[in-house]
């Protein structure tokens, strides 16, 4: 008998034993075509020599310094590089351990802000409905997710949520994108507005949203009216990159590509590609100096906080991301990973819609195409399409529909940056095995 706690209590399942390239194996010596590396981590594929070689000469250096009395070089080397290609404004990297620790800690940052430049009734935080930000009790509470919330609910800190920036169901018919993308960000005005402006203190949003609702950016203008509102009434502006940031939508950071400038940025999952458990919350110059000539301490941390070997692995990563140009070439797979989806899939009776940005791409499945209804939750679409994949050999994330809005199932992609163009065919290929077996 096992004595591992699974997610899924009854769950049988294979053991994972090596990994070569964007391929895991199994205890049997079946290989699998990692195209959702897990949960949009694996971005550089399962078997990089310059990060295990990274991974290898640390530990043989240096495992551990707790960060109550020293600094290492690998966590210094990776927060100046960071820096050096972060968006305007971000100065400052404060390292975790994965993406639930990096939005805890954005939360907290904001709030301690606001207490050191002295307004101490700037206490809300809003989120957007159907969004997730991690599964800890204050990232759980800032998401939107009604199913993964609902158990939990008594416990959870009080945040608002307007609606997400999802065009395929949310625009309206006739709406123009501007006026969409207008009409959403102005909940945001809405909500403060609602709250009292001076109670507020951040807004946390994805830049390109991954989980829950499967890579969907926002509609051009969206953004940009977003950081105003932001600007207007001093909210802090928290974007969570968690899944789509280090590279994922072909450039370092997400919200550059998208053209908006956070406060506050997490990452996580690709920057140690799921070598190394690591993750950051970035902010800017501004709200650490607030904090360096007020209290000069930051009231968090964690054992773990800037590891030698997570950094180092974190450093290893980035560095092969900007010396091989990744985004670049994440941009141009991105191009051949759409056409091979559309060809495959454009005109399939049940999926909805196609999107995505660079290697992160979304199918969204419907009962019927025209009235862009969602399958029954209960029919369990996702998690039928992920076994069927899995036994054609293909990874790909489910993602189940909820009752929360016009929500349905999706598959979510987000494959290694190093797959080979001819690799779009076998996903769209394998993935279509999967649909003709489940959705006859
Ligand atoms: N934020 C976003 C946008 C995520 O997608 C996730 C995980 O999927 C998290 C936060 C939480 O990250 P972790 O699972 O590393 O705690």
């Amino acid at each position: 008998m096992s004595h591992v706690f699974p997610r899924h209590c009854h769950a049988q399942l294979p053991t994972a034993v090596g990994g070569d390239g964007c391929y895991l194996i199994d205890s049997t010596g079946k290989r699998y075509f990692d195209a959702s590396g897990g949960a949009a981590v694996s971005c550089l594929g399962h078997s990089n020599d310059r990060v295990k070689q990274a991974i290898k000469d640390q530990v043989d250096r240096l495992a551990f310094a707790h960060t109550g009395f020293f600094t290492s070089d690998p966590a210094e080397d990776l927060a100046d590089l960071l820096i050096a290609n972060a968006p305007e404004g971000i100065e400052r990297v404060y390292f975790v351990s994965g993406g639930s620790e990096a939005v805890e800690a954005a939360i907290k940052l904001a709030r301690q802000y606001y207490l050191e430049v002295g307004q101490p009734e700037r206490r809300h935080l809003i989120a957007r409905r159907q969004s997730y930000h991690g599964n800890t009790l204050g990232a759980l509470a800032a998401g939107g997710n009604a199913w993964r919330r609902a158990q939990f609910d008594p416990l959870l800190i009080g945040v608002s949520h307007i609606a997400p920036c999802y065009e395929y169901a949310e625009r309206a018919e006739g709406e123009s994108l501007a006026d969409y993308g207008r009409r959403a960000a102005d909940e945001l005005e809405a909500e403060i507005l609602r709250l009292g402006p001076e109670t507020v203190m951040a807004f946390i949003a994805e830049p390109v949203v991954g989980a829950t609702l499967g890579a969907v950016p926002a509609v051009e203008g969206y953004f940009a009216r977003i950081r105003e509102i932001c600007d207007t009434y001093g909210v802090l502006l928290i974007l969570d990159e968690v899944m789509c940031g280090m590279g994922r939508t072909g450039h370092l950071f997400a919200c550059t590509g998208e053209g908006v400038r956070p406060d506050i940025v997490t990452i996580a999952k690709g920057l140690g590609a799921g070598y190394q458990p690591v993750g950051a919350m970035l902010c800017s110059g501004a709200i650490y100096e607030a904090i360096a000539n007020g209290s000069g301490f930051f009231q968090h941390g964690h054992t773990y906080i800037g590891h030698p070997v997570a950094t180092a692995a974190g450093l290893a990563v980035v560095r092969e991301m900007l010396e091989h140009d990744l985004p670049a070439r994440v941009q141009s797979l991105g191009g051949v990973m759409e056409a091979a989806l559309r060809a495959r899939f454009d005109q399939h009776p049940h999926v909805g819609d196609i999107r995505g940005r660079g290697l992160f791409w979304g199918v969204e499945l419907v009962a019927d195409r025209d009235g862009k209804n969602p399958f029954d939750p209960a029919k369990g679409v996702a998690g039928k399409l992920k076994k069927a994949a899995f036994a054609h050999g293909l990874i790909c994330y489910p993602m189940p529909g909820t009752r929360d809005g016009r929500h349905g199932d999706h598959v979510l992609l987000a494959p290694p940056f190093i797959m080979e163009e001819s690799d779009a065919d076998l996903i769209a290929e394998r993935l279509s095995l999967a649909f003709n077996g489940v959705l006859r």
